[in-house]
Protein backbone atom coordinates (compact mmCIF):
# COMPACT_ATOMS: atom_id res chain seq x y z
CA UNK A 1 0.00 0.00 0.00
CA UNK A 2 1.26 3.45 -0.81
CA UNK A 3 1.74 5.88 2.26
CA UNK A 4 -0.68 8.40 2.75
CA UNK A 5 0.67 11.53 1.23
CA UNK A 6 -1.22 14.32 2.56
CA UNK A 7 -0.50 15.84 6.22
CA UNK A 8 -0.58 19.42 7.85
CA UNK A 9 2.95 19.03 9.22
CA UNK A 10 5.82 16.48 8.42
CA UNK A 11 8.13 16.20 11.43
CA UNK A 12 11.84 13.95 9.98
CA UNK A 13 13.20 12.32 12.91
CA UNK A 14 11.60 10.63 16.11
CA UNK A 15 14.51 12.05 18.57
CA UNK A 16 13.40 13.77 21.45
CA UNK A 17 12.77 16.94 19.61
CA UNK A 18 11.29 15.50 16.65
CA UNK A 19 8.54 13.17 19.28
CA UNK A 20 7.93 16.45 21.27
CA UNK A 21 6.92 18.79 18.40
CA UNK A 22 4.93 15.92 17.25
CA UNK A 23 3.19 15.20 20.55
CA UNK A 24 2.55 19.05 21.25
CA UNK A 25 1.62 19.57 17.39
CA UNK A 26 -1.39 16.58 17.27
CA UNK A 27 -2.62 17.51 20.84
CA UNK A 28 -2.92 21.00 19.75
CA UNK A 29 -5.52 19.39 16.47
CA UNK A 30 -2.59 19.16 13.99
CA UNK A 31 -2.65 15.77 11.61
CA UNK A 32 1.05 15.00 12.30
CA UNK A 33 3.41 11.99 10.46
CA UNK A 34 6.92 11.60 11.75
CA UNK A 35 9.27 9.79 9.09
CA UNK A 36 12.23 7.81 10.80
CA UNK A 37 14.85 6.04 9.20
CA UNK A 38 15.34 3.82 11.69
CA UNK A 39 13.57 0.64 12.51
CA UNK A 40 12.31 2.24 15.98
CA UNK A 41 13.22 5.61 17.69
CA UNK A 42 15.67 5.95 20.12
CA UNK A 43 17.87 2.78 18.56
CA UNK A 44 20.94 2.92 18.14
CA UNK A 45 22.12 4.95 20.80
CA UNK A 46 24.57 8.20 20.36
CA UNK A 47 24.77 9.68 23.72
CA UNK A 48 25.90 9.78 27.35
CA UNK A 49 22.23 9.83 28.51
CA UNK A 50 22.60 12.25 30.98
CA UNK A 51 19.37 14.63 31.50
CA UNK A 52 18.90 16.75 35.06
CA UNK A 53 15.93 16.94 36.78
CA UNK A 54 13.66 20.06 35.23
CA UNK A 55 14.64 18.29 31.85
CA UNK A 56 13.24 14.98 32.70
CA UNK A 57 10.18 16.86 34.46
CA UNK A 58 9.60 18.55 30.84
CA UNK A 59 9.50 15.27 29.05
CA UNK A 60 6.25 14.52 30.72
CA UNK A 61 7.99 11.24 31.65
CA UNK A 62 7.91 8.96 34.89
CA UNK A 63 11.61 8.85 36.13
CA UNK A 64 10.77 4.84 36.11
CA UNK A 65 12.79 1.75 34.47
CA UNK A 66 13.77 1.24 32.12
CA UNK A 67 14.07 4.60 30.81
CA UNK A 68 16.30 5.27 33.73
CA UNK A 69 19.42 3.70 34.87
CA UNK A 70 20.38 5.17 37.84
CA UNK A 71 19.95 8.52 39.67
CA UNK A 72 23.03 11.07 39.55
CA UNK A 73 22.96 13.14 43.07
CA UNK A 74 26.65 14.32 42.96
CA UNK A 75 28.65 15.73 40.10
CA UNK A 76 32.37 15.52 40.77
CA UNK A 77 34.58 17.98 38.55
CA UNK A 78 38.50 16.77 38.68
CA UNK A 79 41.24 19.34 37.60
CA UNK A 80 44.04 18.30 35.93
CA UNK A 81 46.35 17.58 38.95
CA UNK A 82 43.76 15.22 40.17
CA UNK A 83 41.95 17.49 42.85
CA UNK A 84 38.20 17.16 42.86
CA UNK A 85 35.43 20.07 43.39
CA UNK A 86 32.70 18.23 44.59
CA UNK A 87 28.75 19.39 43.67
CA UNK A 88 25.59 18.25 45.67
CA UNK A 89 23.53 21.22 45.36
CA UNK A 90 19.92 20.24 44.42
CA UNK A 91 20.47 21.72 40.78
CA UNK A 92 22.24 18.54 39.80
CA UNK A 93 20.36 15.90 40.50
CA UNK A 94 19.00 14.05 37.46
CA UNK A 95 19.40 10.69 35.69
CA UNK A 96 21.51 8.47 33.25
CA UNK A 97 18.95 7.52 30.75
CA UNK A 98 18.70 4.06 28.71
CA UNK A 99 17.86 6.29 26.08
CA UNK A 100 16.66 3.56 23.72
CA UNK A 101 14.12 3.07 25.86
CA UNK A 102 13.31 6.91 27.06
CA UNK A 103 13.63 8.46 23.27
CA UNK A 104 10.80 5.10 22.41
CA UNK A 105 8.65 6.28 25.23
CA UNK A 106 8.94 9.82 24.12
CA UNK A 107 8.24 8.77 20.48
CA UNK A 108 5.01 6.46 21.84
CA UNK A 109 3.48 9.37 23.88
CA UNK A 110 3.48 11.04 20.16
CA UNK A 111 1.79 8.26 18.59
CA UNK A 112 -0.50 8.31 22.08
CA UNK A 113 -1.48 12.09 20.67
CA UNK A 114 -2.37 10.99 17.33
CA UNK A 115 0.73 11.20 15.58
CA UNK A 116 1.45 8.61 12.60
CA UNK A 117 4.92 7.10 12.57
CA UNK A 118 6.54 5.44 9.89
CA UNK A 119 9.92 4.00 10.34
CA UNK A 120 12.47 2.33 8.46
CA UNK A 121 11.54 5.30 6.18
CA UNK A 122 14.64 8.29 5.13
CA UNK A 123 13.99 11.53 4.12
CA UNK A 124 16.06 12.55 0.63
CA UNK A 125 15.57 15.86 -0.14
CA UNK A 126 12.63 18.72 0.58
CA UNK A 127 9.94 19.64 -2.06
CA UNK A 128 9.91 23.18 -2.51
CA UNK A 129 7.21 24.80 -4.51
CA UNK A 130 7.42 28.70 -5.17
CA UNK A 131 10.04 29.02 -2.56
CA UNK A 132 7.96 27.41 -0.15
CA UNK A 133 8.68 24.15 1.77
CA UNK A 134 5.65 21.58 0.58
CA UNK A 135 6.63 18.07 1.82
CA UNK A 136 9.91 15.78 1.39
CA UNK A 137 11.11 13.00 -1.13
CA UNK A 138 11.46 10.27 0.81
CA UNK A 139 12.44 6.54 0.68
CA UNK A 140 11.43 3.26 2.36
CA UNK A 141 12.78 -0.06 1.48
CA UNK A 142 13.82 0.43 -2.43
CA UNK A 143 10.47 2.24 -3.35
CA UNK A 144 11.25 6.40 -3.16
CA UNK A 145 8.07 8.52 -2.97
CA UNK A 146 6.93 12.02 -2.12
CA UNK A 147 5.28 13.11 1.09
CA UNK A 148 3.13 16.32 1.26
CA UNK A 149 1.94 18.67 4.02
CA UNK A 150 1.62 22.28 4.72
CA UNK A 151 4.78 22.31 6.72
CA UNK A 152 7.61 20.25 7.04
CA UNK A 153 9.66 20.16 10.75
CA UNK A 154 13.48 19.25 10.67
CA UNK A 155 13.76 17.00 13.58
CA UNK A 156 16.89 14.85 11.88
CA UNK A 157 19.84 15.85 14.01
CA UNK A 158 22.79 17.22 13.38
CA UNK A 159 23.68 16.77 9.61
CA UNK A 160 20.31 17.13 9.08
CA UNK A 161 19.35 16.96 4.97
CA UNK A 162 16.16 19.03 5.50
CA UNK A 163 18.32 22.13 7.00
CA UNK A 164 20.98 21.49 3.92
CA UNK A 165 18.46 20.65 1.43
CA UNK A 166 16.39 23.92 2.22
CA UNK A 167 19.17 25.69 1.88
CA UNK A 168 19.83 26.81 5.41
CA UNK A 169 23.37 26.43 7.10
CA UNK A 170 25.41 23.61 5.83
CA UNK A 171 26.88 22.83 9.02
CA UNK A 172 28.35 24.27 12.76
CA UNK A 173 31.38 27.00 12.85
CA UNK A 174 32.69 24.68 15.89
CA UNK A 175 31.44 21.42 16.92
CA UNK A 176 33.19 18.32 19.23
CA UNK A 177 33.95 14.91 17.77
CA UNK A 178 33.20 12.51 20.33
CA UNK A 179 33.66 9.30 21.50
CA UNK A 180 32.45 6.69 24.29
CA UNK A 181 32.28 3.33 25.88
CA UNK A 182 29.67 1.57 27.65
CA UNK A 183 31.92 -0.70 30.68
CA UNK A 184 30.60 -2.77 32.67
CA UNK A 185 32.32 -5.31 35.14
CA UNK A 186 33.96 -2.21 37.29
CA UNK A 187 33.18 -1.39 40.85
CA UNK A 188 32.20 2.08 41.25
CA UNK A 189 32.48 3.96 45.22
CA UNK A 190 29.70 6.27 44.19
CA UNK A 191 27.50 5.27 41.50
CA UNK A 192 25.28 8.40 42.17
CA UNK A 193 27.73 10.56 41.34
CA UNK A 194 29.02 11.99 37.73
CA UNK A 195 32.78 12.57 36.90
CA UNK A 196 33.99 15.72 34.52
CA UNK A 197 37.60 15.81 34.09
CA UNK A 198 38.77 18.90 32.64
CA UNK A 199 42.26 20.34 31.58
CA UNK A 200 44.18 19.35 28.42
CA UNK A 201 43.43 15.55 28.48
CA UNK A 202 40.90 17.00 25.85
CA UNK A 203 41.27 20.72 25.25
CA UNK A 204 38.25 22.41 25.07
CA UNK A 205 36.43 19.73 26.06
CA UNK A 206 35.80 17.41 28.69
CA UNK A 207 35.76 13.60 29.84
CA UNK A 208 32.84 12.19 31.14
CA UNK A 209 32.30 9.33 33.54
CA UNK A 210 28.27 8.68 33.48
CA UNK A 211 27.33 5.45 36.17
CA UNK A 212 24.47 3.50 35.32
CA UNK A 213 24.51 1.29 38.12
CA UNK A 214 27.42 0.33 40.59
CA UNK A 215 29.04 -1.47 38.13
CA UNK A 216 28.63 0.22 34.56
CA UNK A 217 29.40 3.40 33.56
CA UNK A 218 29.40 5.51 29.85
CA UNK A 219 32.52 7.01 29.83
CA UNK A 220 33.53 9.40 27.09
CA UNK A 221 34.98 12.77 25.80
CA UNK A 222 34.50 15.12 23.41
CA UNK A 223 37.56 16.60 20.71
CA UNK A 224 37.24 20.00 19.73
CA UNK A 225 40.82 21.26 18.99
CA UNK A 226 43.39 19.22 17.82
CA UNK A 227 41.47 16.22 15.84
CA UNK A 228 44.39 14.82 14.50
CA UNK A 229 44.06 11.65 16.60
CA UNK A 230 41.38 9.53 16.69
CA UNK A 231 38.94 10.19 19.56
CA UNK A 232 38.40 6.64 20.59
CA UNK A 233 42.13 6.68 20.88
CA UNK A 234 42.77 9.14 23.47
CA UNK A 235 39.71 7.27 25.20
CA UNK A 236 41.23 4.47 25.38
CA UNK A 237 43.96 5.63 26.78
CA UNK A 238 42.29 7.46 29.89
CA UNK A 239 40.60 3.99 29.99
CA UNK A 240 43.93 2.19 30.08
CA UNK A 241 45.13 4.77 32.42
CA UNK A 242 42.46 4.95 35.26
CA UNK A 243 42.83 1.67 37.44
CA UNK A 244 38.79 1.63 37.84
CA UNK A 245 38.21 0.83 34.79
CA UNK A 246 41.15 -1.09 32.57
CA UNK A 247 39.98 -3.90 33.61
CA UNK A 248 36.77 -3.28 32.62
CA UNK A 249 34.46 -4.99 29.62
CA UNK A 250 33.75 -2.78 26.38
CA UNK A 251 30.36 -3.44 25.67
CA UNK A 252 29.42 -0.89 23.56
CA UNK A 253 31.10 1.88 21.09
CA UNK A 254 29.45 4.95 20.15
CA UNK A 255 30.20 8.52 19.96
CA UNK A 256 29.20 11.14 17.21
CA UNK A 257 28.93 14.89 16.71
CA UNK A 258 28.07 17.84 19.00
CA UNK A 259 27.25 21.30 17.70
CA UNK A 260 28.88 23.88 20.01
CA UNK A 261 28.09 27.30 18.55
CA UNK A 262 24.54 27.62 19.86
CA UNK A 263 21.45 28.39 18.19
CA UNK A 264 21.81 28.71 14.35
CA UNK A 265 20.92 32.36 13.09
CA UNK A 266 18.24 30.96 10.81
CA UNK A 267 16.06 27.73 12.16
CA UNK A 268 12.72 28.93 10.48
CA UNK A 269 11.98 29.73 7.07
CA UNK A 270 8.66 29.41 4.39
CA UNK A 271 7.21 26.25 5.41
CA UNK A 272 9.99 24.95 7.43
CA UNK A 273 11.32 24.46 11.03
CA UNK A 274 14.45 23.36 12.38
CA UNK A 275 14.61 21.78 16.20
CA UNK A 276 16.92 20.40 18.61
CA UNK A 277 20.59 19.52 16.94
CA UNK A 278 19.20 20.64 13.62
CA UNK A 279 18.86 23.72 14.46
CA UNK A 280 22.30 23.80 16.62
CA UNK A 281 20.17 24.06 19.88
CA UNK A 282 23.05 22.05 22.42
CA UNK A 283 24.29 23.94 25.51
CA UNK A 284 27.91 24.06 24.09
CA UNK A 285 30.09 23.85 27.17
CA UNK A 286 28.47 20.38 28.35
CA UNK A 287 27.15 19.31 24.38
CA UNK A 288 23.82 18.67 26.37
CA UNK A 289 20.88 18.58 23.98
CA UNK A 290 17.82 16.51 25.29
CA UNK A 291 16.41 19.17 27.23
CA UNK A 292 16.82 22.11 24.93
CA UNK A 293 15.70 19.58 22.15
CA UNK A 294 12.46 18.86 24.71
CA UNK A 295 11.78 22.82 25.54
CA UNK A 296 12.28 23.47 21.08
CA UNK A 297 9.88 20.47 20.53
CA UNK A 298 7.09 21.47 22.44
CA UNK A 299 7.39 25.25 21.27
CA UNK A 300 7.40 24.31 17.89
CA UNK A 301 4.99 22.00 17.77
CA UNK A 302 2.38 24.85 19.19
CA UNK A 303 3.81 27.05 16.63
CA UNK A 304 3.21 24.78 13.69
CA UNK A 305 0.17 23.95 14.77
CA UNK A 306 -1.49 26.86 15.72
CA UNK A 307 0.21 28.26 12.29
CA UNK A 308 -1.38 25.47 10.00
CA UNK A 309 -4.60 26.30 11.30
CA UNK A 310 -4.19 30.37 10.34
CA UNK A 311 -3.66 28.75 7.17
CA UNK A 312 -0.29 31.06 7.09
CA UNK A 313 3.46 28.78 7.60
CA UNK A 314 5.32 32.25 6.33
CA UNK A 315 8.80 32.42 7.91
CA UNK A 316 7.40 35.21 9.12
CA UNK A 317 4.33 33.71 11.24
CA UNK A 318 7.20 30.28 12.04
CA UNK A 319 9.42 33.31 13.93
CA UNK A 320 7.08 32.93 16.45
CA UNK A 321 9.12 29.52 17.47
CA UNK A 322 12.45 31.25 17.34
CA UNK A 323 11.32 34.19 19.66
CA UNK A 324 9.62 32.16 22.10
CA UNK A 325 13.06 29.67 22.09
CA UNK A 326 15.31 32.26 22.79
CA UNK A 327 13.53 33.67 25.59
CA UNK A 328 13.40 30.28 26.84
CA UNK A 329 17.09 29.21 26.38
CA UNK A 330 18.91 31.93 24.28
CA UNK A 331 20.20 33.89 26.98
CA UNK A 332 21.95 30.93 28.72
CA UNK A 333 23.16 29.55 25.24
CA UNK A 334 25.16 32.43 24.10
CA UNK A 335 26.84 32.88 27.53
CA UNK A 336 27.45 29.05 27.64
CA UNK A 337 29.37 29.64 23.89
CA UNK A 338 31.18 32.74 25.86
CA UNK A 339 32.23 30.52 28.90
CA UNK A 340 33.45 27.94 26.53
CA UNK A 341 35.38 30.56 24.71
CA UNK A 342 36.65 31.74 27.72
CA UNK A 343 37.40 28.15 28.80
CA UNK A 344 39.68 27.42 25.88
CA UNK A 345 41.88 30.28 27.50
CA UNK A 346 42.68 28.21 30.43
CA UNK A 347 45.77 25.64 30.69
CA UNK A 348 46.07 23.27 33.63
CA UNK A 349 47.88 25.72 35.78
CA UNK A 350 44.59 28.06 35.34
CA UNK A 351 42.16 25.47 35.98
CA UNK A 352 44.23 24.14 39.06
CA UNK A 353 44.00 27.19 40.31
CA UNK A 354 40.66 27.93 39.45
CA UNK A 355 40.43 24.30 41.70
CA UNK A 356 41.65 25.79 44.41
CA UNK A 357 38.93 28.94 45.24
CA UNK A 358 35.58 27.75 42.80
CA UNK A 359 32.37 27.34 44.86
CA UNK A 360 29.76 24.26 43.52
CA UNK A 361 27.50 27.58 43.25
CA UNK A 362 30.20 28.60 40.95
CA UNK A 363 30.47 26.14 38.78
CA UNK A 364 26.39 25.80 38.34
CA UNK A 365 26.16 29.57 37.82
CA UNK A 366 28.69 28.58 34.96
CA UNK A 367 27.35 25.43 33.38
CA UNK A 368 23.43 26.85 33.76
CA UNK A 369 24.79 29.72 31.43
CA UNK A 370 24.16 32.58 34.35
CA UNK A 371 25.79 35.60 35.35
CA UNK A 372 28.93 34.16 33.15
CA UNK A 373 31.25 37.36 33.20
CA UNK A 374 29.92 38.29 37.08
CA UNK A 375 31.27 34.61 38.27
CA UNK A 376 34.17 34.17 36.26
CA UNK A 377 35.15 37.48 37.90
CA UNK A 378 34.03 36.30 41.65
CA UNK A 379 36.76 33.51 40.83
CA UNK A 380 39.48 34.93 39.98
CA UNK A 381 39.34 37.70 42.30
CA UNK A 382 39.51 35.35 45.24
CA UNK A 383 43.20 34.44 43.92
CA UNK A 384 44.71 38.28 43.04
CA UNK A 385 47.84 36.78 41.29
CA UNK A 386 45.64 34.54 38.76
CA UNK A 387 43.37 37.07 38.13
CA UNK A 388 45.53 39.49 36.61
CA UNK A 389 46.40 36.35 34.62
CA UNK A 390 42.91 35.71 33.92
CA UNK A 391 42.39 39.69 32.88
CA UNK A 392 45.29 39.47 30.33
CA UNK A 393 43.69 36.41 28.88
CA UNK A 394 40.88 38.44 28.55
CA UNK A 395 41.89 41.50 26.85
C1 LIG B 1 28.36 10.91 22.24
C2 LIG B 1 27.30 11.92 22.60
C3 LIG B 1 26.95 12.06 23.93
C4 LIG B 1 25.91 12.93 24.29
N1 LIG B 1 25.55 12.99 25.60
C5 LIG B 1 24.53 13.78 25.97
C6 LIG B 1 24.09 13.78 27.32
O1 LIG B 1 24.61 13.06 28.17
N2 LIG B 1 23.05 14.61 27.65
C7 LIG B 1 22.45 15.42 26.72
O2 LIG B 1 21.54 16.18 27.08
N3 LIG B 1 22.85 15.42 25.43
C8 LIG B 1 23.86 14.61 25.03
N4 LIG B 1 24.24 14.58 23.71
C9 LIG B 1 23.50 15.39 22.74
C10 LIG B 1 22.13 14.76 22.48
O3 LIG B 1 22.28 13.39 22.15
C11 LIG B 1 21.42 15.50 21.35
O4 LIG B 1 21.49 16.88 21.60
C12 LIG B 1 19.93 15.08 21.26
O5 LIG B 1 19.83 13.73 20.94
C13 LIG B 1 19.25 15.93 20.20
O6 LIG B 1 17.96 15.43 19.93
P1 LIG B 1 17.33 15.58 18.47
O7 LIG B 1 15.99 15.00 18.56
O8 LIG B 1 17.53 16.96 17.98
O9 LIG B 1 18.27 14.70 17.53
P2 LIG B 1 18.58 13.15 17.55
O10 LIG B 1 18.45 12.59 18.90
O11 LIG B 1 19.90 13.02 16.86
O12 LIG B 1 17.43 12.52 16.66
C14 LIG B 1 17.40 12.69 15.27
C15 LIG B 1 16.55 11.59 14.69
O13 LIG B 1 16.39 11.82 13.29
C16 LIG B 1 16.58 10.61 12.58
N5 LIG B 1 17.01 10.98 11.22
C17 LIG B 1 18.17 11.57 10.87
N6 LIG B 1 18.18 11.80 9.54
C18 LIG B 1 17.01 11.34 9.05
C19 LIG B 1 16.45 11.31 7.74
N7 LIG B 1 17.09 11.80 6.66
N8 LIG B 1 15.21 10.76 7.59
C20 LIG B 1 14.53 10.26 8.67
N9 LIG B 1 15.02 10.27 9.93
C21 LIG B 1 16.26 10.81 10.11
C22 LIG B 1 17.62 9.86 13.39
O14 LIG B 1 17.60 8.47 13.13
C23 LIG B 1 17.20 10.20 14.81
O15 LIG B 1 16.26 9.29 15.30
C24 LIG B 1 25.28 13.72 23.31
C25 LIG B 1 25.65 13.61 21.97
C26 LIG B 1 26.65 12.71 21.61
C27 LIG B 1 27.04 12.59 20.17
Amino acid sequence: MNPPSTYDIIVVGAGPAGSLTARTAAEHGANVLIIEEHEQAGTPVYCAEALGMSGFIESGLEPVEPLIAQKINKVKVIAPNGKIVAITHKEIEGYILNREHFDKALADKAEEAGAEMMNNTKALEVIKEGGVVVGVKAKRGGEEFELRAKLVVGADGHASVIRRNAGLKRYFDDYGITAQWTVTDINLDEPDASEIYVGSVVPGAYVWVFPKGKTVANIGLGIRHDKSRPAIQVLDDFIANDPRFRDGKKIRKTGGICPSTGTLEKIVDDGLMLVGDAAGMVVPLSGAGIHTSITAGRIAGKVAANAVREDNVSVERLAEYHRLFEEAWGKNLRDSRRMLDLADKLTDDDMNRVADTIHQEDILDIVNGRNIIKTSVKIALRDPLFSLRFVGKLL
